[in-house]
């Protein structure tokens, strides 16, 4: 078998869902499960949290299914809303509940024939202007949705934080007064906090918060890591040396020849690559755990392989074990070392390297 795979660890992705719960006492936590539980295993993931959670939530509809379809009997937050008329009665009956960004969503939501109401949430714009209403909008969906047989009663209003990632940013703070006013104007209960919100800003912790990429054991704000938080990563990304060899002052080593030896170098070849969603344009350098140490990636990243420089470390020999991120490495230093996000290479993980499922 290929020595490269993810481990996976569910009991912290239950602890981190306790930890989100703790931190944010005054509220209900519904787990983001989207992207495949960002990159951990749609199924697997929604079956360990759900006797945890009072929902969980997908991005689309077509996720709701699959979980619908697999024997997950929770609520189910679809936190993009219909995509088609048909998706109300569906919804309906399957207990998804919507959450209607768009005037188009509400019209199929009056109009859709069904004997069940469906759970609607309707998403605010307080400035990240992505999706939303707008508040001068909300009176009359709110009115319509009021008076519709179709809907159930005690509507959510819900915006997303844009620059809560970063505590400096006073964006968090108008986007939470503006939601407060209109919740106010409108008596809905609210929807504000992501994982950012819930560990940083007290104030966005409202009826309902949306943790998800702490769940995994990772830092969403840009100057802390999961450990100061308490989160534990839940993922641990695995492979082997498959070739050690030598290369003399000047051989260039991978595509391009781009990383070149300044001295007589030991390079390690190891079974990943951006074919599993290892980001390839990490750069020589971005950091790689050899036998628990660190050492450096030299030259580009390949499809099926990388290449480090093995030179400091001693003993190191073929079949050793290595950590492209985890535990002994955050996925955020690698990402932000990439030019990306954590977030971005745990959903862009491709499903070649298997996950491997640990309690
Ligand atoms: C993805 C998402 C979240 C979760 O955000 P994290 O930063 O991963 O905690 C919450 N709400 C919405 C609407 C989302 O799309």
């Amino acid at each position: 078998m290929r020595p490269t795979s993810a481990t996976v660890r569910l009991g912290a992705i239950v602890d981190n869902y306790r930890l989100a719960c703790r931190l944010a006492p005054g509220s209900k936590s519904i787990a983001i499960i989207k992207a495949n539980a960002y990159g951990h295993g749609l199924l697997k993931v929604a079956q360990v949290l759900e006797p945890e959670v009072p929902a969980l939530a997908v991005a689309f509809i077509d996720e709701a299914v699959q979980l619908r379809d697999a024997g997950i009997s929770k609520s189910i937050l679809v936190l993009q809303g219909a995509t088609h008329a048909d998706d109300i009665v569906e919804a309906a009956e399957n207990d998804f509940w919507l959450l209607q960004h768009h005037q188009r969503q509400i019209e199929w939501v009056l109009s859709s024939n069904h004997s069940k109401p469906v759970k609607v949430w309707l998403k605010m714009d307080t400035g990240m202007h992505r999706l939303g209403f707008v508040p001068e909008a909300l009176d009359q969906v709110c009115a319509d949705l009021a008076s519709s047989p179709n809907v159930q009663r005690e509507l959510v209003l819900c915006t997303h934080l844009a620059c809560a990632d970063d505590m400096s940013n006073p964006m968090t703070s108008e986007q939470v007064s503006k939601i407060q006013s209109s919740s106010g104007n409108h008596n809905l209960s609210m929807s504000i906090a992501n994982s950012a919100g819930i560990l940083c800003w007290p104030e966005t912790h409202a009826e309902w918060n949306r943790p998800g990429y702490m769940l995994y054991g990772n830092s969403p704000m840009v100057s802390f890591d999961g450990d100061s938080f308490g989160l534990s990563p839940a993922m641990t990304m695995n492979s082997q040396v498959i070739a050690i060899r030598d290369v003399k002052a000047g051989q260039g080593v991978g595509y391009g020849s781009d990383w070149v030896a300044k001295k007589h170098s030991r390079i390690g070849t190891i079974a990943i690559g951006y074919g599993d969603g290892y980001p390839r344009h990490a750069p020589s350098g971005t950091p790689v755990l050899v036998n628990g140490q660190r050492v450096p990636l030299a030259g580009r990243v390949s499809m099926d392989a990388i290449t480090v420089d093995l030179t400091e470390l001693e003993n190191v020999d073929v079949g050793d074990p290595v950590e492209l991120w985890g535990q002994g490495l955050s996925v955020n230093e690698v990402a932000s070392v990439a030019g990306t996000i954590g977030y971005e290479i745990l959903a862009g993980l491709t499903g070649r390297a298997p996950l491997i499922y640990q309690s």
